[in-house]
């Protein structure tokens, strides 16, 4: 198992200091792997990256939500084609960056739909996913569909909903990627929908985020259930530990989120914290 962060613990923009703060303070804090945000590839400095992660012995894999002009589930083919545009230049940040996962909300746009996603809506959506995962596979990278609640997006809320999804599909590497800040509103049972995914052979990645996405054990998630699951199934892939506040804020991303308020100050006690919690915990 790895031990990953999201690089917006320390940082909302990704100029040449960031990148190092970021990179350095990942591998301070205890962390594998840092979980690149793929949302703008094309002012993504990947060769600095490359080197930084290397420098500090760091892993990482990237993420993205897409947005409405570029939303792949859209049943305007233009704007499907903005949003594979997006996701290619994403897929070749991942790569570039040595990475080996490219996941998130990539196959719709994050955001609050006001209807349900139709037919056609998710054929494109699943027919990009196709492409993206053959043109993936040529450079061994996986795509790890995150499922959102209902508030985020209106074509995969579930894990067995995204189990279907990639069934259709009939792609090797694309995997399921699932988030506990949203299981924990839309599930059943946290531990259900971990044993779902591993016996499908699709549990392919792991966000790990509180209730209201502050410190992870201070909400309502129910750790010792999604925790104690993994470990039953044997999960060895990635835990990525999400965090947003308004201390560290993206242009666009931080909104899309609804981070509106302060769940922390300090980015270097809130990530010692939660890597000492997941420790505490999974063993690792
Ligand atoms: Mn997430």
């Amino acid at each position: 198992m790895k031990i990953g962060i999201h690089s917006m613990v320390w940082v909302g923009d990704w100029t040449p200091d960031a990148a190092r703060h970021a990179i350095s303070s990942s591998r301070e804090a205890g962390y594998d792997l840092i979980e690149l945000s793929a949302i703008s590839p094309e002012t993504f400095d990947a060769d600095l990256t490359a080197k930084l992660l290397a420098e500090n012995d760091l892993e990482c894999s990237a993420s993205l939500g897409l947005g409405p002009a570029t939303d792949v589930s859209s049943e305007d083919p233009e704007c499907a084609a903005r949003g594979r545009e997006r996701l290619e230049l994403a897929l070749n940040l991942v790569r570039d960056c040595g990475g080996k996962m490219l996941c998130g909300v990539i196959y719709s746009a994050l955001t609050k739909y006001s209807q349900p996603a139709t037919e056609k809506g998710i054929r494109n959506s699943q027919e990009t996913i196709a492409a993206l995962a053959d043109k993936a596979a040529a450079s061994g990278i996986s795509l790890g569909l995150e499922f959102c609640n209902r508030y985020e997006t209106n074509v995969i809320n579930t894990t067995a909903e995204t189990l279907r999804y990639i069934e259709e599909i009939g792609r090797p590497n694309v995997v399921a990627h699932l988030d506990t800040y949203h299981m924990n509103i839309e599930e059943h049972s946290m531990a259900g929908a971990v044993r779902e995914a591993a016996a499908a052979g699709k549990l392919g990645y792991v966000h790990v985020g509180e209730s209201h996405r502050g410190q992870l054990g201070t909400g309502s998630v129910n750790w010792d259930e999604f925790l104690g699951a993994l470990k039953e199934v044997n999960y060895d892939g990635i835990v990525t530990f999400e965090s947003f506040s308004s201390k560290v804020v993206h242009s666009t991303f931080s909104n899309d989120l609804a981070i509106w308020r302060n769940l922390w100050e300090d980015s270097m006690e809130l990530a010692t914290g939660a890597r000492g919690f997941l420790r505490e915990r999974l063993g690792h």
